[in-house]
């Protein structure tokens, strides 16, 4: 029974001045098992043609090619890729060998696309190897062999998954006489063993060694040996299923050959990484920076207590519409700042104020405070040195107990001093009587108190004096004035309410500490530079994107040979992208690792001078970083493999093998 009947085949070439040009004009032949058939022509007879028609390579034909009477014209995708990888088997003039696979890989690759295990494919592999004769050169690269030698991997890479057809176009075409015997006769002992040799040649010489010579002449065959008469061949069977190549397998393929080109690729991802690092060097700097920020603004104070002041006057419309206010209303507005910033009035709470931020939730408790700016009117004495207070407050929960370093809080007729100011003044000043001249509201005073404690304060050079609530309000009496709170500190059991009550004291229009106003502004700050440096650092990535995308092509256009061979051993153009994409997959993910790498390196130089220099941590590399960094780096390597990928998957096999 014929493996393979041709009827009536006419191929056309379609040229771009749109006529068409018959190539062969209708073929008609059997061909047998176990017979060696060589098929002779002058060059441009038509010969690779009707191979390529036969091989499943092109399927743009009329007539019928029929295998064990299956039409190959109406083979869906899926069944040309299985008669690919299970019915027909390739040899090539030019062997085609993958040259960054080793002889073993090469032999195995259609086992490989079949998604055979590593092992069976192995054994395979070197069984057929050995029986080549290629027993002692298995793991060496295509370009150790000799040309002899690459024609018997080529023939053993045929044989791999028992094909019924070989397709041998011009075998012996690039070797000399005495290899041209050795490998005509491996042929002839394949088709001995019951497969359909067609072999592609011009010589006679290797025409006489077949068993059946048919002759083309301009896309024509003339019969030089009987053919048996065109019976209808039954189709018989159904055509055999073969599984297809996984993801894992592609991946390994991709691997492959990126370690071939080790060094290009290397470069790539090195170069990507560059922007990958710019980019999570400047996110993880920002985060520093900032935490740094609001660390040390927060050390200073209690976490469980919200420190609440009043706007002066117009200040929010101020601030949110100056251009609104003419001249006379902005210096009122100033006055009232500096009033209520001095304590002379303004910036009183209420008892309606008081009403209101009592009942904000999770707030169980609230301090009464008052905190001054002198303007050079307050200042300390002590045996005959002199010393200006800048800032009065009063002590409040706020105060954490860390930042009272010498002594205690101070009670009625005490002080707390900070730490500088007390250095001025003298040695072991803690218990001692000093003397203030004091403004207190808008009236003048004199007043001797012990220093209870000392203050470390938490920004530097501010002049502090800390007395409790009371004392003030006494000072106040003592001067025929009333106090009134101009700070409220709201205390919660749970730290992690401070928040939500910050964010509710702001939307009933009061303010929170200055450090904290100083705090929002700057993280606000920090956050923008942070945002528009990162943006800038992109912008790099934008270049890797196009140097990746450049370099697949290069690769798709240099392998082109390659991918015409996979896809002759059955490769599906989903294999195809698959590897590129893998590759790019590769690309991405080294250059991620390898940018993450970096600025990590740099982070630990950075730090450890900004540790020395500062005594803060300035760039925080968090895992979240890390993964934003490998994740951006892989998606940007993708997003610029899918041109080279698409491109490489819809490459048309024959005219990819005939690529020189
Ligand atoms: P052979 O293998 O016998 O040397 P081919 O089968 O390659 O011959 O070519 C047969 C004829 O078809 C030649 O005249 C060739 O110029 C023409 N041909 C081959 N490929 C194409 C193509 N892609 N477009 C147009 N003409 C082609």
């Amino acid at each position: 029974m014929a493996v393979m009947e041709l009827r009536n085949v006419v191929k056309k070439y379609h040229l771009a001045d749109g006529n068409d040009f018959t190539a062969l004009k209708g073929i008609n032949a059997q061909f047998e098992a176990g017979e060696m058939v060589a098929i002779v022509g002058e060059s441009g007879s038509g010969k690779s043609t009707l191979m390529n028609a036969i091989g499943g390579l092109d399927s743009d034909f009329t007539g019928e090619i029929l295998y064990h009477g299956h039409n190959l014209a109406q083979f869906s995708q899926q069944e040309l890729v299985d008669y690919h990888k299970k019915s027909i088997g390739f040899i090539f003039q030019n062997f085609n060998l993958i040259a960054h696979l080793n002889l073993v890989d090469n032999v195995a690759m259609a086992m490989t696309l079949s998604n055979v295990d590593e092992k069976t494919r192995v054994a395979r592999a070197e069984q057929l190897l050995t029986k080549v004769g290629l027993g002692d050169h298995m793991y060496k690269k295509p370009d150790q062999i000799s040309g002899g030698q690459k024609q018997r991997v080529a023939i053993a890479r045929a044989l791999v998954n028992d094909p019924d057809v070989i397709i041998a176009d011009e075998p012996t075409g690039a070797l000399d006489a005495e290899t041209t015997g050795v490998i005509l006769a491996l042929i002839k002992e394949i088709a001995t063993e019951g497969k359909l040799v067609l072999m592609v040649t011009h010589s006679d010489r290797v025409a006489a060694f077949c068993d059946r010579e048919l002759r083309i002449e301009n896309g024509k065959l003339l019969a030089t040996t009987p053919t048996s008469s065109p019976a209808t061949t039954p189709a018989v069977g159904r055509l055999e299923k073969v599984a297809n190549m996984s993801l894992a397998k592609a991946i390994r393929l991709a691997f492959l050959n990126m370690k071939a080109k080790f060094g290009r690729n290397f470069l790539v991802a090195l170069g990507s990484s560059i922007g990958i690092m710019a980019v999570i060097l400047m996110l993880a700097l920002g985060k520093g920076v900032t935490t740094y920020v609001s660390s040390t603004m927060k050390s200073y104070t209690n976490p469980n207590i919200t420190e609440v002041h009043k706007q002066a006057g117009n200040q929010q419309k101020a601030m949110q519409n100056p251009q609104q206010m003419d001249r006379a209303e902005i210096a009122k507005q100033q006055q009232a700042n500096i009033a209520a910033m001095t304590g002379a009035s303004g910036g009183g709470f209420t008892d309606k104020d008081i009403a209101r931020l009592k009942k904000i939730k999770h707030v169980d408790r609230y301090q009464l405070g008052y905190s001054a700016f002198s303007m050079g009117n307050n200042a300390v004495t002590y045996h005959g040195k002199r010393a200006s207070v800048l800032m009065l407050q009063t002590m409040s929960d706020n105060i954490a107990k860390s930042t009272i370093v010498k002594g205690h809080a101070p009670h009625r007729g005490e002080v707390v001093l900070d730490k500088g100011t007390a250095d001025l003044l003298g040695k072991d000043i803690v218990g001692k009587q000093v003397t203030f001249d004091l403004k207190v509201g808008t009236k003048n005073l004199t007043k001797t108190m012990t220093v209870a404690g000392l203050y470390e304060a938490q920004t530097q050079s501010v002049s502090t004096m800390i007395v409790s609530y009371d004392e003030v309000a006494k000072l106040y009496s003592e001067t025929g004035q009333t106090l009134e709170p101009n700070v409220i500190y709201l205390h919660t059991a749970n730290k992690d309410n401070t928040k939500q009550i910050k964010n509710k004291v702001k939307k009933l229009g009061y303010t929170g500490s200055m450090q904290e106003q100083m705090t929002e502004m700057f993280t606000q700050m920090l956050n923008v530079i942070t945002w528009v440096l990162t943006a800038i650092a992109a912008i790099s990535l934008v270049v890797s994107a196009i140097m990746i995308l450049v370099v697949l092509n290069i690769s798709v256009v240099e392998r082109t040979k390659e991918i015409g061979v996979l896809k002759a051993l059955g490769a599906r153009r989903k294999d195809i992208r698959r590897i590129f994409a893998a590759e790019a997959f590769l690309i991405g993910l080294f250059a991620g690792i390898l940018g993450v790498a970096f600025t990590y390196g740099l982070s630990l130089g950075i730090n450890r001078f900004a540790h020395s220099a500062f005594d803060i941590t300035l760039v925080m590399l968090t895992p979240k970083y890390v993964m934003t960094g490998i994740i951006l780096s892989v998606v940007i390597s993708m997003i610029a493999g899918i041109l080279p990928a698409n491109r490489a998957s819809k490459l048309d096999p024959v005219e990819a093998l005939r690529k020189e």
